[in-house]
């Protein structure tokens, strides 16, 4: 494959893309026993992500949540490879451009290759998103950015996904590197330290929008 990885180690290599009009990424994770693999996300244009695929064995297209940005590719994909498709089961009524082909839980693990994908079901950003984790690396949507969560269209919103950040994700070990639906990645480590000053300095969670740990 001419594409270099985001990351490698004995047992998998991640690849990242950047596509579509809000700068989606887009991850392709490859079993280096099988060279099968899993796609997390669907944005726009994903051509460089489809050649990287195309040289593996592609069998599952995983989507962190339903929204429009992160599902552009979608039919494009589909239509190319012979694959199964998964969306936490709170977003997949309603998927505009297809019904998914199978639904996920939380704590559900997922089998491609030798790898175990473990669904972290993590409502906020929306009712059904969800994290994927795959040996030490966490993918995390729209939930958890470097800085702050996702954006919430309530305070209810905004309390659950600080409820799904601090109880579910921030209790991963402080190695773990997450890959966000947009943007660069960061550490379990530097978010547990920045929502532990949100914590101290936050007087009322009924805030919603665009939050930063720190502001
Ligand atoms: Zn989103």
């Amino acid at each position: 494959m001419n594409y270099t990885p985001e990351f490698t180690d004995k047992d998998i290599s991640l690849y990242k893309f950047v596509s579509g009009p809000y700068s989606n990424n887009a991850y392709l994770i490859v079993c280096k026993h099988t060279n099968k693999s899993v796609i997390i996300d669907a944005p726009g244009d994903p051509n460089d992500l489809m050649s990287a695929a195309q040289t593996t064995k592609t069998e599952m297209l995983l989507i962190t949540h339903n929204h429009w940005d992160h599902l552009l590719g979608y039919k494009e994909i589909i239509s190319r490879f012979s694959l199964k498709t998964g969306i936490g089961a709170k977003d997949s009524n309603g998927m505009t451009p297809d019904v998914p082909n199978f639904q996920i839980c939380d704590d559900e693990i997922l089998s491609v290759g030798k790898m175990d994908i473990k669904a972290i079901h993590t409502p906020g950003h929306t009712s059904g998103s969800t994290c994927f984790f795959i040996n030490n690396i966490l993918f995390t949507g729209d939930t958890l950015f470097p800085g702050g969560p996702g954006k919430t269209k309530s305070n209810e919103d905004f309390k659950a996904i600080v409820k799904s950040i601090s109880t579910k994700l921030l209790l991963l070990k402080p190695s773990v590197v997450f890959y966000p639906g947009h943007g660069p990645q960061g550490t379990i480590k530097n978010a547990k330290k920045d929502y532990s000053i949100f914590e101290q300095n936050c007087s009322s969670l009924e805030i919603h929008g665009d939050i930063e740990w720190i502001s």
